[in-house]
């Protein structure tokens, strides 16, 4: 390999680049609607589409390239408009084919953009601050807008199982969404996750396998999977399939500036695990810009992550281009990734746009899990608390300005990370009786 090419592999680190799948092969005739190729971050190379991740020139990740329907934005703002309230109105912006909602699937996204004043109020916000409240996707995280998008390139490349390696939350999107698609679902986790994470990945009847090590671990292990005939039909969502998986974090753009009456935020606080909903989220921004959708104006991109697990913020506040792999020790599980393939990609990003990368401790997490739920009624779970709680800390150092509109990402709910808050209990226990509840001093 040429050293150039080399010097860029260690640059992004890519932590999911060893192996290409073998098998199946790139359909020449593959429909998936306006994406026309592959191509690669780094040299630009482009790929029939395929079910294929890295370049085979440098190695550089793969991402979906399109087609867009450019050409009069009213026409097209109108045509979303009237289209379902789910992901699939963005559809002619996605690599789907057009029919995509007939399809059996979950129908995830177009959920709340919550005016939180209350919230505003406590973090000394005289802008407008919105919480993008995604607990209300079907399996109650992000995950599922990006699965939907994999499982229609899973189906267009002729897969029958569905995998992924997760830190808790994808499990139970894939789970759930093979369930109803009528795939096969094998999923794999870091053994020692919330009881919440684990039910929700293992109720929908698919296979569900706890390996002893952390999500690094299990990403390395997919890895050596998918170049094994032990995975031979197998769809990776976030190996294999990932380009298109990337590509379903492009709706919480599309929906947030279209809740915005098509108008871009000034600044977006986004939790970072791998990196990769931060990424596309200003992917799909600038697309929006592009296709005249959305007014073209600066805004700011923020990261946020738990202190036990901050490579991203670490680069970022020490100046540095490259990330270095962290052994995550945090009760945000679900953004424990240690070795993040896209942490490059964030620090261009954050630094591109003015924006910042931030940690907070377990400790903060959990204030601000309270704070946001005694505030707007949102019950988060420990990745919501950490976007919070880097919010709140962003403002007292002055890097998020407090006079602009400013979008947080709820991408989880509170109900599968019950443990974090374990403190949190009955205000009193009492004999049912009116002189006990007097004596509580309550009334
Ligand atoms: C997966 C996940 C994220 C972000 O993941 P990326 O790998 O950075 O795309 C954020 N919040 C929750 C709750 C998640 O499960
Ligand atoms: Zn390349």
């Amino acid at each position: 390999m040429a050293t150039s090419a080399m010097g860029k592999m260690r640059r992004k680190g890519l932590a999911i680049m060893a192996v290409q799948t073998v098998t199946p092969a790139p359909v020449a005739s593959v429909d998936l609607g306006p994406a026309t190729a592959l191509s690669c971050r780094e040299c630009g190379t482009r790929f029939d589409l395929g079910p294929i991740f890295a370049c085979a020139e440098c190695f550089g990740p793969l991402e979906v390239a399109y087609e867009l329907p450019t050409g009069d934005p009213e026409a097209l703002r109108k045509r979303i408009e009237a289209g379902p309230n789910s992901i699939w109105r963005y559809a002619p912006l996605l690599p789907v084919p057009a029919d995509v909602a007939t399809k059996p699937n979950l129908n995830p996204g177009f959920t709340k953009l919550v005016d939180a004043q209350n919230l505003a109020k406590e973090l000394g916000v005289t802008g407008k601050l919105y919480v993008k409240d995604d607990s209300g996707n079907p399996t109650h995280s992000f995950k599922d807008r990006v699965v939907a998008i994999a499982v229609e390139a899973a189906r267009a490349f002729g897969y029958t199982t569905l995998s992924c390696s997760s830190t808790g939350n994808l499990a139970g999107a894939v789970g759930a969404a093979a369930a109803r698609a009528g795939f096969r679902s094998c999923v794999f986790i870091p053994h020692d996750l919330e009881q919440g994470k684990v039910v929700m990945a293992a109720v929908y009847g698919g296979d569900l396998v706890g390996i002893e090590g952390n999500y690094d671990d299990v990403n390395r292990f997919c890895s050596e999977l998918i170049g094994d005939p032990l995975g031979e039909g197998w769809g990776f969502v976030n190996v294999n399939l990932r380009p298109y998986y990337g590509e379903g974090s492009k709706t919480l753009a599309y929906e947030i500036c279209e809740q915005l009456g098509w108008q871009l935020p000034d600044q977006i606080v986004i939790p970072i695990a791998s990196g990769s909903q931060l990424t596309k989220i200003d992917k799909g921004l600038q697309e929006l810009i592009k296709l005249g959708l959305v007014e073209d104006k600066p805004y700011k991109i923020f990261g946020a992550q738990a202190e036990g697990c901050s490579p991203v913020s670490t680069a970022f506040k020490a100046g540095h281009e490259v990330v270095r792999p962290q052994k995550p020790n945090t009760i945000a599980k679900s953004l424990a990734i240690g070795n993040p393939a896209d942490g490059p990609y964030v620090l261009d990003i954050a630094r591109r746009t003015g924006g910042y990368v931030e940690d907070v401790t377990d400790e903060q997490v959990v204030d601000a899990i309270s704070l946001l739920a005694r505030t707007e009624g949102i019950f988060a779970e420990t990745a919501g608390g950490v976007t919070v709680g880097v919010t709140k800390k962003l403002i007292e150092e002055g890097h998020l300005d407090p006079s602009l509109t400013t979008v947080v990402l709820n991408t989880g709910d509170g109900l599968k990370t019950l443990e974090a808050l374990s403190g949190t209990g009955q205000t009193a226990t009492i004999r049912p009786s009116l002189d006990a509840f007097r004596a509580a001093g309550l009334a």
